[in-house]
């Protein structure tokens, strides 16, 4: 029983911060959230992070307690209307939704979502949304408007084929769609000739990572004609784990609890200083089964975290003007020079050269991180080297070192410790009643 209270707020489009995280993991920075809580209620989710600086509920209530923000689609169109006569907004991809699900149950009632949509129909400003809900087809006619305009990207969650058992999707994501119901919103929704893609994640251990399970899923998504796929693993931050236990106990199942303990707590990592996840070893091959299975099936292959090196096509590398580089693409300007090292000016010309929507703060960033040595930590075959004050990266994947543009540059300090950039970050955003959202925009090029 979700209790639905209505709500206003003062703004609407969020900017995330230039960190590590964001610069090595996404490629949109703006984002809108018309609710907060969510009624899918998913035992994984990692939004009530930044539910509990909500004054008025606690993290447990975020599926029992929506705030609906009816009057954000004129915050919308104020904020978009002074941006761009003013300069401060350049047109650059909001993510609708990435503390909450946009097409909830609660769309139906209010039509938050929908208003939005038109306010960037008419502005013509980029926009995309993630969801696990069928009711984005409702707004299909808005979605096929936008991308006629090359405006408009639809994705998808999706975390468990068909045959995944019910008690399973009951104890993970109990009130969303079934499998089948999101896998024909898909088929509709490419068929509609709007560019989609399917984010994979997370995957989850002892549930639903059994080889036979991924490899099913993904033929699934295949079938639809969706032909990108962004894959992650479970990720646990302190919050995300105190709550997803308390469901597996619920569900009397302490075995896992203790599984989940070992994986993630004994033998995982705690990546970017924020979330446990399992052993570079568990990921890297569930990783290389899901990207062998996509190369089979034909389709695009990413995924999060360090693994770059498994990443399938290019389609991160798509001209768009509206988004910013991924860490992938940095990690491509890098191995293109394989065995020679790349100076931060090369780099840099070449993203704006292809990324108008780039800000001087992530210049900066991107400088102060790359100078420290920070920039690939954790990295397969990326290293580091410093020389008389000067520095790069040079990409020695069984490649014989070659020093053509710098000379003899020398290892800096051992860079494989976790990095620490941050560890959680604070809102950014006032509202009358509630916080800000704050990130998280999934790791997906659109
Ligand atoms: S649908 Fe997304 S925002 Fe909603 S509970 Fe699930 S993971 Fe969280």
């Amino acid at each position: 029983m979700t209790t639905l209270i209505e709500t206003r707020c003062k703004s609407f489009i969020n900017r995330l911060n230039e960190n590590l995280f964001t610069i090595r993991t996404y490629s949109i920075r703006l984002s809108g959230n018309p609710y907060a809580g969510c009624q899918f209620d998913c035992a994984y989710c990692y939004a009530p992070y930044v539910y509990r600086f909500n004054r008025n509920a606690t993290p447990e209530e975020f599926g029992s307690k929506v705030f609906a923000r009816v009057n954000a689609p004129q915050v919308l169109e104020r904020e978009l209307e002074r941006g761009l006569s003013s300069g401060r907004l350049q047109r650059e991809y909001v993510d609708l939704g990435t503390v909450t699900d946009a097409y909830q149950p609660a769309e139906a009632r209010y039509g938050i979502t929908r208003r939005c949509l038109e306010v960037f129909l008419r502005h013509e400003f980029p926009v995309t949304v993630l969801t696990k809900s069928t009711l984005v087809l409702r707004d299909l006619d808005l979605w096929q408007a936008l991308a006629e305009k090359g405006l408009g990207v639809v994705g998808f969650t999706l975390t468990r084929p068909t045959t995944v058992p019910a008690d399973v999707k009951n104890l993970l994501e109990p009130y969303s769609p079934g499998t089948g119901q999101l896998l024909d919103a898909i088929r509709t929704v490419v068929e509609a000739g709007i560019p989609t893609f399917v984010f994979v994640d997370p995957v989850v251990p002892f549930l639903t990572a059994e080889p036979a399970l991924v490899q099913q899923l993904l033929a699934e998504i295949a079938a639809t004609g969706n032909r990108k796929v962004f894959f992650g693993v479970l990720k646990l931050s302190p919050l995300t784990w105190s709550l997803f236990r308390r469901r597996l106990q619920e569900a009397q199942a302490p075995d896992l609890v203790s599984r989940f303990e070992e994986l993630y707590i004994r033998r995982g990592v705690k990546e970017f200083g924020r979330s446990w996840v399992p052993p570079y070893e568990y990921r890297e091959a569930l990783y290389r089964l899901a990207r062998d299975t996509c190369r089979e099936l034909g389709i695009g292959f990413s995924c999060e975290g360090n693994f770059f090196h498994l990443w399938l096509d290019d389609w991160a590398e798509v001209e768009d003007p509206y988004r910013h580089p991924s860490g992938y693409n940095l990690w491509r300007a890098v191995r293109a020079r394989r065995g020679e090292p790349v100076a931060l000016a090369e780099v840099r010309a070449r993203i704006a050269d292809r990324f108008p929507v780039v800000s001087d703060q992530y210049f900066d960033t991107l400088e102060s991180l790359w100078e420290a040595g920070k920039l690939f930590e954790e990295v397969q075959g990326v290293e580091f080297w410093r020389d008389d004050g000067r520095c790069g990266y040079v990409y020695t994947d069984g490649v014989s070192e070659r020093r053509s543009e710098m000379s003899a540059p020398v290892p800096s300090t051992p860079l494989r410790t976790g990095p620490s950039l941050r560890s959680e970050q604070a809102p950014t955003e006032g509202e009358e009643d509630l916080p800000a959202d704050e990130e998280r925009v999934p790791a997906v090029a659109v």
